[in-house]
Formats: C-alpha cells, sequence, structure tokens
C-alpha cells in the first residue's frame, strides 16, 4: 500500500520509500522511531501519511503521560547542572 505523493511538493524531486529514524519527544521523554517514510532523493524533504503523524501523535502523547510500558529502554537521559 503506497499513500505518499511521487514529487516531492517542495522541490518536484522524486519520491522514494526509505526507512528512517525518527526522534520523536514528550514531557521530558523521548522515543527512537524506525519508520517508513517517503524522502525525496533530491531535497531530503520527508513526507509522511495522514496514518504515520496520527501515530507520531500518539506515541508522543504516551510519551508525555509516562505511559511507556509497551516501549522498550533502551537507556537514560540525565541532565546535568553546569559546574
Ligand atoms: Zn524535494
Amino acid at each position: 500500500m503506497r499513500t505518499y505523493v511521487r514529487k516531492c511538493p517542495t522541490c518536484g524531486g522524486e519520491v522514494i520509500e526509505k526507512q528512517v529514524t525518527e526522534v520523536l519527544s514528550g514531557g521530558v521523554n523521548t522515543a527512537f522511531v524506525k519508520v517508513t517514510v517517503g524522502v525525496c532523493q533530491h531535497c531530503g524533504e520527508r513526507l509522511y501519511t495522514p496514518d504515520t503523524v496520527k501515530k507520531f501523535e500518539e506515541i508522543e502523547a504516551k510519551l508525555y503521560h509516562q505511559d511507556t510500558s509497551a516501549f522498550k529502554p533502551l537507556g537514560k537521559s540525565f541532565q546535568v547542572s553546569a559546574f
């Protein structure tokens, strides 16, 4: 099922499907999400389907509400005060 536009709306370049890692954040949490998106071969613009955007919003909401039990932890993030 391919729902990406074939031409980049920004530059008119050819759009191909590619797996990329998007960094999403909500509140103090961050998630790295591997997702297949459309990428313009000319300018590198990433094009998302409405389903992908919806999924991102769901993940960001879960991050925000600390509802991360379904996510695989990769490590911890730390804030370090200046010294
Ligand atoms: Zn482009």
